[in-house]
Protein backbone atom coordinates (compact mmCIF):
# COMPACT_ATOMS: atom_id res chain seq x y z
CA UNK A 1 0.00 0.00 0.00
CA UNK A 2 1.37 3.55 -0.72
CA UNK A 3 2.36 6.00 1.61
CA UNK A 4 -1.20 7.92 0.61
CA UNK A 5 -3.72 5.08 0.53
CA UNK A 6 -2.23 3.99 3.66
CA UNK A 7 -2.67 7.62 5.35
CA UNK A 8 -5.87 7.73 3.81
CA UNK A 9 -7.00 4.24 5.45
CA UNK A 10 -5.48 5.23 8.75
CA UNK A 11 -7.23 8.19 8.78
CA UNK A 12 -10.41 6.36 7.94
CA UNK A 13 -9.42 4.10 10.77
CA UNK A 14 -9.58 6.65 13.24
CA UNK A 15 -12.64 7.99 12.11
CA UNK A 16 -14.35 5.30 11.97
CA UNK A 17 -13.29 4.22 15.65
CA UNK A 18 -13.88 7.41 17.05
CA UNK A 19 -17.68 7.32 16.26
CA UNK A 20 -18.48 3.70 16.60
CA UNK A 21 -20.47 2.73 19.93
CA UNK A 22 -17.75 1.34 22.42
CA UNK A 23 -19.91 0.68 25.26
CA UNK A 24 -23.37 -0.99 25.90
CA UNK A 25 -25.18 -0.51 29.38
CA UNK A 26 -27.92 -2.59 30.73
CA UNK A 27 -29.77 -1.08 33.88
CA UNK A 28 -31.18 -4.03 35.54
CA UNK A 29 -32.58 -1.32 38.48
CA UNK A 30 -32.41 2.38 38.23
CA UNK A 31 -34.06 3.87 41.68
CA UNK A 32 -32.55 4.76 44.95
CA UNK A 33 -34.85 3.39 47.11
CA UNK A 34 -39.02 2.63 47.79
CA UNK A 35 -39.04 -0.02 45.08
CA UNK A 36 -37.37 -3.51 45.41
CA UNK A 37 -37.59 -4.69 42.40
CA UNK A 38 -35.83 -1.31 40.64
CA UNK A 39 -33.00 -0.52 42.71
CA UNK A 40 -29.18 0.52 41.52
CA UNK A 41 -27.53 -2.06 39.14
CA UNK A 42 -26.42 -1.09 35.93
CA UNK A 43 -24.17 -4.09 33.57
CA UNK A 44 -21.32 -2.40 31.79
CA UNK A 45 -19.59 -4.10 28.77
CA UNK A 46 -17.47 -3.22 25.63
CA UNK A 47 -19.06 -3.53 22.64
CA UNK A 48 -17.16 -6.09 21.20
CA UNK A 49 -17.35 -8.53 23.66
CA UNK A 50 -20.76 -10.25 25.07
CA UNK A 51 -19.42 -10.06 28.59
CA UNK A 52 -19.84 -7.64 31.39
CA UNK A 53 -19.15 -6.05 34.66
CA UNK A 54 -22.47 -5.47 37.17
CA UNK A 55 -21.84 -1.53 38.48
CA UNK A 56 -23.78 -1.99 42.04
CA UNK A 57 -26.37 -4.68 42.45
CA UNK A 58 -29.31 -3.91 44.12
CA UNK A 59 -31.36 -5.47 41.88
CA UNK A 60 -30.75 -8.37 39.69
CA UNK A 61 -33.40 -10.39 38.76
CA UNK A 62 -36.49 -8.68 38.21
CA UNK A 63 -34.61 -6.20 35.93
CA UNK A 64 -33.22 -9.19 33.73
CA UNK A 65 -36.91 -10.62 33.45
CA UNK A 66 -37.57 -6.83 32.57
CA UNK A 67 -34.85 -7.61 29.96
CA UNK A 68 -36.04 -10.53 28.41
CA UNK A 69 -39.97 -8.97 28.56
CA UNK A 70 -38.40 -6.33 26.45
CA UNK A 71 -36.96 -8.88 24.02
CA UNK A 72 -33.36 -7.40 25.28
CA UNK A 73 -32.07 -10.38 26.65
CA UNK A 74 -29.80 -13.10 24.82
CA UNK A 75 -30.94 -15.76 26.86
CA UNK A 76 -32.87 -17.17 29.78
CA UNK A 77 -32.17 -14.55 32.94
CA UNK A 78 -30.60 -16.69 35.38
CA UNK A 79 -27.99 -18.44 32.70
CA UNK A 80 -27.41 -14.84 31.63
CA UNK A 81 -25.84 -13.88 34.80
CA UNK A 82 -23.98 -16.88 35.25
CA UNK A 83 -22.54 -17.09 32.00
CA UNK A 84 -22.08 -13.05 30.97
CA UNK A 85 -21.99 -11.25 34.19
CA UNK A 86 -18.10 -11.58 34.85
CA UNK A 87 -17.38 -9.37 37.67
CA UNK A 88 -19.53 -7.11 40.48
CA UNK A 89 -18.33 -3.90 41.40
CA UNK A 90 -19.66 -2.75 44.69
CA UNK A 91 -19.67 0.90 45.52
CA UNK A 92 -20.58 1.00 48.98
CA UNK A 93 -22.14 -1.07 51.53
CA UNK A 94 -25.93 0.06 51.56
CA UNK A 95 -28.66 -2.64 50.97
CA UNK A 96 -30.02 -1.05 47.83
CA UNK A 97 -26.87 -1.41 46.16
CA UNK A 98 -26.19 -4.82 47.05
CA UNK A 99 -29.35 -6.98 48.15
CA UNK A 100 -29.85 -8.71 44.53
CA UNK A 101 -26.42 -10.21 44.71
CA UNK A 102 -26.96 -11.50 48.07
CA UNK A 103 -30.56 -12.75 47.44
CA UNK A 104 -29.45 -14.42 43.55
CA UNK A 105 -26.38 -15.94 45.12
CA UNK A 106 -27.29 -19.19 45.31
CA UNK A 107 -28.12 -19.79 41.59
CA UNK A 108 -24.74 -17.21 40.81
CA UNK A 109 -22.25 -18.60 38.69
CA UNK A 110 -18.84 -17.59 39.97
CA UNK A 111 -18.01 -14.01 39.88
CA UNK A 112 -15.36 -11.66 41.68
CA UNK A 113 -15.89 -8.65 43.65
CA UNK A 114 -14.73 -6.09 43.47
CA UNK A 115 -14.77 -2.55 45.96
CA UNK A 116 -13.06 -0.54 48.27
CA UNK A 117 -11.48 -2.39 51.72
CA UNK A 118 -14.45 -1.24 53.68
CA UNK A 119 -16.91 -2.34 51.48
CA UNK A 120 -15.66 -5.56 51.71
CA UNK A 121 -14.65 -5.81 55.41
CA UNK A 122 -19.52 -5.05 55.70
CA UNK A 123 -19.91 -7.33 52.90
CA UNK A 124 -17.21 -10.31 55.00
CA UNK A 125 -18.46 -9.24 58.52
CA UNK A 126 -22.54 -8.33 58.01
CA UNK A 127 -23.69 -10.15 54.58
CA UNK A 128 -21.99 -13.30 53.98
CA UNK A 129 -22.34 -14.86 57.26
CA UNK A 130 -24.47 -17.65 58.72
CA UNK A 131 -26.66 -15.62 60.57
CA UNK A 132 -28.12 -13.39 57.84
CA UNK A 133 -27.67 -15.60 54.65
CA UNK A 134 -24.79 -18.36 53.71
CA UNK A 135 -21.01 -17.43 53.34
CA UNK A 136 -20.97 -17.44 49.40
CA UNK A 137 -17.37 -15.56 49.54
CA UNK A 138 -14.29 -16.66 49.32
CA UNK A 139 -13.17 -15.25 53.07
CA UNK A 140 -14.88 -15.50 56.50
CA UNK A 141 -17.25 -17.43 58.40
CA UNK A 142 -17.67 -20.99 57.85
CA UNK A 143 -18.55 -22.90 55.94
CA UNK A 144 -17.12 -20.98 52.97
CA UNK A 145 -18.97 -21.91 50.11
CA UNK A 146 -16.27 -19.75 47.61
CA UNK A 147 -18.34 -18.59 44.97
CA UNK A 148 -17.32 -14.95 44.97
CA UNK A 149 -13.88 -14.08 45.37
CA UNK A 150 -13.15 -11.14 47.06
CA UNK A 151 -10.81 -8.47 45.53
CA UNK A 152 -9.63 -5.47 47.56
CA UNK A 153 -9.08 -2.20 45.42
CA UNK A 154 -6.89 0.51 45.79
CA UNK A 155 -7.78 4.07 44.63
CA UNK A 156 -6.80 4.76 41.64
CA UNK A 157 -5.08 1.32 40.68
CA UNK A 158 -6.52 0.07 37.25
CA UNK A 159 -7.17 -4.07 37.26
CA UNK A 160 -8.12 -6.26 34.34
CA UNK A 161 -11.51 -7.30 34.70
CA UNK A 162 -11.17 -10.76 33.36
CA UNK A 163 -13.13 -11.86 30.16
CA UNK A 164 -14.26 -8.33 28.96
CA UNK A 165 -11.65 -6.26 28.37
CA UNK A 166 -12.46 -3.88 30.82
CA UNK A 167 -10.29 -2.05 33.29
CA UNK A 168 -11.63 -0.98 35.93
CA UNK A 169 -10.46 2.20 38.67
CA UNK A 170 -11.89 2.95 41.78
CA UNK A 171 -12.25 6.24 43.29
CA UNK A 172 -13.95 7.43 46.42
CA UNK A 173 -16.68 9.23 47.26
CA UNK A 174 -18.25 10.81 50.24
CA UNK A 175 -21.26 9.55 51.62
CA UNK A 176 -23.04 7.98 55.27
CA UNK A 177 -20.20 4.82 54.51
CA UNK A 178 -17.61 4.92 52.51
CA UNK A 179 -18.57 5.09 48.81
CA UNK A 180 -16.90 4.50 45.20
CA UNK A 181 -16.59 5.87 41.93
CA UNK A 182 -16.02 3.01 39.19
CA UNK A 183 -13.99 4.66 35.98
CA UNK A 184 -14.29 1.60 33.12
CA UNK A 185 -12.16 1.71 30.45
CA UNK A 186 -11.74 -0.82 26.92
CA UNK A 187 -8.98 -1.54 24.86
CA UNK A 188 -9.54 1.42 22.73
CA UNK A 189 -9.07 4.04 25.69
CA UNK A 190 -12.49 4.78 25.98
CA UNK A 191 -14.17 5.03 29.37
CA UNK A 192 -16.98 4.92 31.18
CA UNK A 193 -17.77 6.95 34.75
CA UNK A 194 -20.14 5.12 37.47
CA UNK A 195 -20.71 7.03 40.63
CA UNK A 196 -22.37 5.29 43.47
CA UNK A 197 -23.66 7.36 46.19
CA UNK A 198 -22.40 10.75 46.72
CA UNK A 199 -22.93 14.50 47.98
CA UNK A 200 -21.80 17.46 46.41
CA UNK A 201 -18.12 19.10 47.74
CA UNK A 202 -19.24 22.33 49.16
CA UNK A 203 -21.27 20.41 51.60
CA UNK A 204 -19.33 17.70 52.14
CA UNK A 205 -15.97 19.63 52.40
CA UNK A 206 -13.65 16.81 51.48
CA UNK A 207 -12.64 17.39 48.00
CA UNK A 208 -13.42 13.71 46.41
CA UNK A 209 -15.39 15.00 43.51
CA UNK A 210 -12.86 17.83 42.61
CA UNK A 211 -10.65 14.84 42.55
CA UNK A 212 -12.73 13.01 40.16
CA UNK A 213 -13.37 15.44 37.43
CA UNK A 214 -10.13 16.61 37.36
CA UNK A 215 -8.99 12.52 36.98
CA UNK A 216 -11.57 12.26 34.14
CA UNK A 217 -11.86 16.48 32.75
CA UNK A 218 -8.73 15.05 30.43
CA UNK A 219 -10.29 12.04 28.96
CA UNK A 220 -13.88 13.76 28.71
CA UNK A 221 -12.18 17.23 26.88
CA UNK A 222 -10.13 14.14 23.97
CA UNK A 223 -13.16 13.08 23.22
CA UNK A 224 -12.47 9.77 25.27
CA UNK A 225 -15.21 9.46 27.71
CA UNK A 226 -18.43 8.48 26.48
CA UNK A 227 -20.96 9.34 29.74
CA UNK A 228 -21.42 9.94 32.87
CA UNK A 229 -23.40 7.54 35.54
CA UNK A 230 -24.30 10.09 38.64
CA UNK A 231 -26.95 10.29 41.39
CA UNK A 232 -30.03 12.54 41.90
CA UNK A 233 -31.44 11.59 44.45
CA UNK A 234 -33.85 14.33 46.00
CA UNK A 235 -35.70 17.79 44.49
CA UNK A 236 -33.84 20.95 44.93
CA UNK A 237 -36.29 21.42 48.02
CA UNK A 238 -34.43 18.73 49.98
CA UNK A 239 -32.72 20.87 53.31
CA UNK A 240 -29.21 20.31 53.62
CA UNK A 241 -29.43 18.94 56.40
CA UNK A 242 -31.50 16.39 55.13
CA UNK A 243 -29.55 15.36 52.21
CA UNK A 244 -27.60 12.34 53.71
CA UNK A 245 -24.50 12.41 51.09
CA UNK A 246 -26.69 12.49 48.47
CA UNK A 247 -27.33 14.52 45.44
CA UNK A 248 -29.98 17.48 44.10
CA UNK A 249 -30.74 19.18 40.68
CA UNK A 250 -28.99 22.16 41.94
CA UNK A 251 -25.66 20.52 43.49
CA UNK A 252 -25.70 18.40 40.00
CA UNK A 253 -25.09 21.70 38.23
CA UNK A 254 -22.61 22.80 41.01
CA UNK A 255 -20.57 19.83 40.25
CA UNK A 256 -20.96 19.57 36.58
CA UNK A 257 -19.56 23.24 36.61
CA UNK A 258 -16.86 21.94 38.40
CA UNK A 259 -16.10 19.01 35.69
CA UNK A 260 -16.22 21.89 33.01
CA UNK A 261 -13.16 23.48 34.65
CA UNK A 262 -11.15 20.56 33.81
CA UNK A 263 -13.19 19.51 30.41
CA UNK A 264 -13.25 22.70 28.80
CA UNK A 265 -17.54 23.75 28.88
CA UNK A 266 -17.83 23.60 25.36
CA UNK A 267 -17.09 19.99 25.85
CA UNK A 268 -19.95 19.11 28.41
CA UNK A 269 -22.67 20.98 25.33
CA UNK A 270 -24.59 17.34 24.45
CA UNK A 271 -22.23 15.11 26.70
CA UNK A 272 -24.56 12.30 28.19
CA UNK A 273 -24.84 12.45 31.84
CA UNK A 274 -27.38 9.27 32.95
CA UNK A 275 -29.29 10.11 36.45
CA UNK A 276 -29.28 7.44 38.67
CA UNK A 277 -31.06 7.38 42.02
CA UNK A 278 -33.97 8.93 41.76
CA UNK A 279 -36.04 8.24 45.14
CA UNK A 280 -39.50 7.84 43.23
CA UNK A 281 -41.40 9.31 45.70
CA UNK A 282 -44.37 11.45 45.12
CA UNK A 283 -43.76 13.79 42.55
CA UNK A 284 -40.45 13.27 42.47
CA UNK A 285 -39.13 12.31 38.81
CA UNK A 286 -41.21 14.70 37.38
CA UNK A 287 -39.73 17.68 39.93
CA UNK A 288 -35.83 16.90 38.95
CA UNK A 289 -36.41 16.41 35.29
CA UNK A 290 -37.74 19.81 35.22
CA UNK A 291 -35.23 21.11 38.05
CA UNK A 292 -32.21 19.48 35.65
CA UNK A 293 -33.64 21.33 32.60
CA UNK A 294 -33.92 24.63 34.13
CA UNK A 295 -30.36 24.69 35.84
CA UNK A 296 -28.93 22.89 32.38
CA UNK A 297 -26.75 26.18 31.53
CA UNK A 298 -24.05 23.69 30.16
CA UNK A 299 -25.91 22.21 28.19
CA UNK A 300 -25.44 18.28 28.76
CA UNK A 301 -27.49 15.62 27.43
CA UNK A 302 -29.56 14.40 30.19
CA UNK A 303 -30.18 10.73 30.11
CA UNK A 304 -33.29 8.46 32.55
CA UNK A 305 -32.45 5.57 32.48
CA UNK A 306 -34.83 2.53 31.88
CA UNK A 307 -35.02 -0.91 33.69
CA UNK A 308 -34.31 -3.94 31.23
CA UNK A 309 -33.34 -0.89 28.23
CA UNK A 310 -29.66 -0.91 26.73
CA UNK A 311 -28.23 2.09 26.04
CA UNK A 312 -25.52 2.49 23.96
CA UNK A 313 -22.43 5.51 23.92
ZN1 LIG B 1 -28.25 4.22 47.47
ZN1 LIG C 1 -26.04 4.83 49.99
Amino acid sequence: MSMRRYTVFLLFFICFYGYAQQFEVLPLGVYGGGDESNLSSYLVRDFKTPNYIACDAGTIRAGLLKAEEKGNLSKPPMQFLQENVKAYFISHSHLDHLSGMIINSPEDGPKSIYALPPTIQTLKDHYFINATWSNFANEGENPILGKYEYKRMREGKSYAIAETDLHLTAFPLSHPVPSSAAWLHNELGYSILYLGDTGPDSIEGDGHLKDLWKAVGKDLKKGKLKAVFIEVSFTNSQPDNMLFGHLTPKYLAEELQQLAKFAGKKNLKDFPIVITHIKPDADNIVLIKKELQESNDLEVKYIFPEQGVPLQF
